[in-house]
């Protein structure tokens, strides 16, 4: 990371007061969580996995259904605990500035961490509450995952019987339109976005980066890979999202 390049930005989200922040995988690696898509993802060693992150197939199969439960119980993010890139971001909340929490991760560390449930927008939903594809009842997850271990290999929704998943955005199952709705508002509503370890290349939630610049916004990229994005960011950092975000979010009294 070029230190000069992180003052700047450093400057520029002391003079910001509505941050908005979009998180992606990139976060959460530090945490231990692989991110399934990037170079070491799990799809990207294992094509049964992206199988069972598909709707179709999880619908269709019960023996994929059985794989992803056993998949579930054995998940690292369970043990998970959130790294100095989640907590700069509860700092920046604290110093007034979060505007809102967008992320495309699953694994809550945002909240555990200590962000406002109010302020996270979860366009990919949690793992760790279920769904019954049939009835829409959700339950929190490890209550489900206790079935499992207790012998049920695929366990069925107690209300009426339909097929359970994790309350999550499947491969091929659409985004909840109010959920992304809101997040693409609190785009342009903000005079900093800051992208932080999502490649930006899926949208619709990439498109909350044109929102956020429509509206005059500073753009911030933080990524360890390039993004289609980086040319019309106004500063991209491409270091450890764990050592970068301390550097820029912190209030300047403490370091
Ligand atoms: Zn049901």
């Amino acid at each position: 990371m070029e230190t000069s390049l992180a003052a700047t930005v450093r400057a520029w989200i002391d003079e910001a007061q509505r941050v908005v922040v979009l998180t992606g995988a990139g976060i959460s690696t530090d945490s231990g969580i692989p991110d399934f898509r990037g170079p070491q993802g799990l799809w990207t060693r294992n094509p049964l996995a992206e199988k069972m992150s598909n709707i179709h197939y999880y619908l269709a199969d019960p023996e994929v259904r059985k794989l992803s439960w056993q998949n579930r119980l054995s998940s690292p993010a369970w043990n998970a605990t959130p790294n100095p890139g989640h907590l700069a971001l509860v700092e920046l909340e604290q110093r007034g500035k979060l505007h809102a929490l967008i992320t495309q991760n699953i694994d809550e560390l945002h909240q555990i961490a200590g962000n406002s449930p109010e302020l996270v927008i979860e366009v990919h939903g949690t793992m760790r509450r279920v769904m019954c594809w049939d009835c829409g009842m959700r339950a929190p997850m490890q209550r489900a995952l206790e079935r499992v271990r207790g012998g049920e290999e695929d366990p069925k929704c107690r209300d009426c019987g339909g097929i359970l998943k994790s309350d999550t955005i499947s491969f091929g199952q659409q985004l909840v339109p109010e959920v992304i709705d809101r997040a693409m508002r609190a785009a342009g509503e903000g005079d900093l976005f800051l992208s932080v370890g999502t490649s930006l290349q899926v949208y619709p939630v990439a498109g909350a980066v044109d929102i956020a610049r429509s509206v005059g916004a500073r753009i911030v990229i933080v990524n360890a890979q390039p993004t289609p994005f980086d040319d019309v960011a106004d500063a991209v950092l491409d270091g450890s999202i764990s050592e970068v975000l301390p550097a820029i979010l912190g209030s300047a009294s403490r370091s």
